[in-house]
């Protein structure tokens, strides 16, 4: 925080300290705009730093690395069983998450945005007041709403600090190791702490309302990670909804409906994870001429610019796709519109993955949205068992695929499922995002062996046969 003399004016206010909001801040900042950052938190860095993204994928490259050691008899290598010293896993994720976070209030001192800590409220279209801060209020000229999402309750069930209810935060500070876990909702989240709990040690039952997990990404590409998990979780169970949680003195009681009927099971420790919701109640959006959504989120233009001409909206808040990285390039978007420059937020693919084991990642068209569409596509299939390099990596079981324009051979859309899928998908939404053609992918010359060229090899399907796969039949590639 930047002590002495704090300002009570500035050209760009940004609520939120958050991937959207710092990057909104960096932005405006190096445009030249005077700009100051209003934090709640005594930290930098909002739930993707704090509570979400980096701690998550910190406890998961540990579950990862538990997996592939208990994988690695196959490969002829036996480890003995691991012992895990929480205090330790613990020391070390908090570790990262203090690095960063430092990191980013370092980034803020040098580019001279002014951090200010406290909780900001809106009091007309040009002033917030503060509280728990040393300021009283903040006039602006423009502010960036970034006050991201909060962790959607369960109806009926309370959550208490230190409780064995807990949602994603309170997974992810991992005050023990529960010997059975139940995981309520089949998102990202629900799965990426399942796994990393049954990778320690934890017995998982999961509860879906949904006939499968991940009901947004496509099928095929979750059927893997399904079946892994469905080896690696005590259960799954799908159409099947929790009607009643009850903390009592040995533990969490829950009775499931639906397909996996339950009416009475005990575990040590619940884990909610059933949706986020997002940070705009509690803003006197009232005070202001800003609008908001149905669902809550405020209502943006292509600038990210809401129905109050002096405040934008950016990231969770916003609604559409809850993820960091869509966060941190609207914030872009807002602070250049506000600088004046030519900027709108018109992706044609934001990535979307999930850190499993194996991992799933997609971008741009899914073949659940093309055929809801009714929009024709070829889907370029490359199974990665005919893949050198993941053979090397005991990891045939992922799969690519490449949908495609049926005339013009436009890629649309992109999907992994297998190990670095995270990194896999950023050649296909460069090239949904440059609107290549399945024939530019082809003819890109990919490094061999490398899992990048189930790529290049599920898109030369489009025009011939994969060098190193002859089971699709032209008729084959058409969906
Ligand atoms: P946030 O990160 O939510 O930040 C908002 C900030 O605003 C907070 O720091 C809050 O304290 C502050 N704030 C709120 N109200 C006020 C106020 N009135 N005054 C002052 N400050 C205020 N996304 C990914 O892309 N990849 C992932 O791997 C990933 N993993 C996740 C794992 C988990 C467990 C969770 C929960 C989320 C994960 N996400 C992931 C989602 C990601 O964290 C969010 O999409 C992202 O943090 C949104 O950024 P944001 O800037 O909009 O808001």
């Amino acid at each position: 925080m930047v002590m002495g003399e704090l300002p009570v004016h500035t050209e760009v206010l940004v609520i939120g300290g958050g991937p959207g909001g710092y990057a909104a801040a960096f932005r405006a900042a190096d445009l030249g705009l005077d700009t100051t950052l209003v934090e709640a938190d005594p930290q930098l860095g909002g739930v993707c730093l704090l509570r979400g993204c980096i701690p998550s994928k910190a406890l998961l490259s540990l579950a990862d690395l538990l997996q592939r050691t208990r994988g690695a008899e196959r490969m002829g290598i036996r480890f003995g069983e691991p012992e895990v010293d929480l205090e330790g896993v613990r020391a070390w994720k908090q570790g990262v998450v203090d690095r960063l976070s430092a990191g980013v209030a370092r980034l803020c001192e040098r580019r001279g945005v002014q951090w200010v800590k406290g909780y900001a409220r809106f009091d007309g279209s040009g002033k917030v007041r503060l509280q728990h801060s040393d300021l009283a209020g903040i006039n602006f000229k423009h502010a960036i709403i970034a006050t991201g999402s909060r962790p959607k309750p369960l109806p009926g069930v309370a959550l208490r600090r230190g409780g064995r209810i807990m949602d994603s935060t309170g997974a992810l500070a991992l005050a023990d190791i529960p010997t059975r876990l139940l995981v309520v909702g089949g998102g990202y989240v629900g799965l990426e702490m399942g796994s990393v709990y049954a990778a320690l040690g934890s017995r998982v039952t999961l509860v879906q309302r949904h006939e499968r997990l991940l009901p947004s990404a496509d099928a095929e590409l979750v059927a893997p990670l399904a079946r892994r998990l469905e080896g690696q979780f005590e259960a799954i169970h799908y159409n099947t909804r929790v009607h009643h949680l009850e903390e009592r003195g040995d533990g969490v009681h829950a009775g499931f409906e639906g397909e996996g009927r339950i009416d009475d099971v005990v575990f040590d420790r619940v884990l909610v994870a059933t949706g986020r919701q997002v940070n705009s109640d509690d803003l006197n959006l009232e005070s202001t001429r800003v609008q908001c959504n149905p669902d809550g989120s405020v209502a943006v233009d292509a600038q990210r610019r809401t129905t109050d001409p002096s405040i934008y909206a950016i990231g969770d808040v916003a609604g559409g796709l809850l993820l960091a990285h869509k966060a941190m390039a609207e914030g872009k978007v807002a602070a250049e519109a506000i600088a004046g420059r030519p900027s709108a937020f018109e992706p044609q693919a934001i990535p979307a993955v999930v850190y499993t084991d194996p991992q799933v990642a997609w971008c741009g068209l899914t073949e659940q949205e093309a055929r809801a569409a009714g929009r024709p596509v070829r889907v370029l299939r490359l199974p990665w068992r005919v893949s050198g390099r993941a053979l090397t990596m005991d990891a045939a079981e992922g799969l690519t695929k490449v949908l495609a324009d049926p005339e013009s051979g436009r890629v649309l859309g992109v999907g992994v499922v297998g190990r670095d899928a995270e990194s896999l998908i950023a050649e296909g939404a460069l090239a949904v995002e440059m609107g290549a053609l399945a024939t530019d992918l082809a003819l890109t010359i990919h490094p061999h062996p490398t899992l990048s060229e189930t790529l290049s090899e599920a898109a030369e399907s489009f025009d011939g046969q994969p060098t190193h796969y002859l089971a699709q039949r032209p008729g084959d590639a058409h969906r």
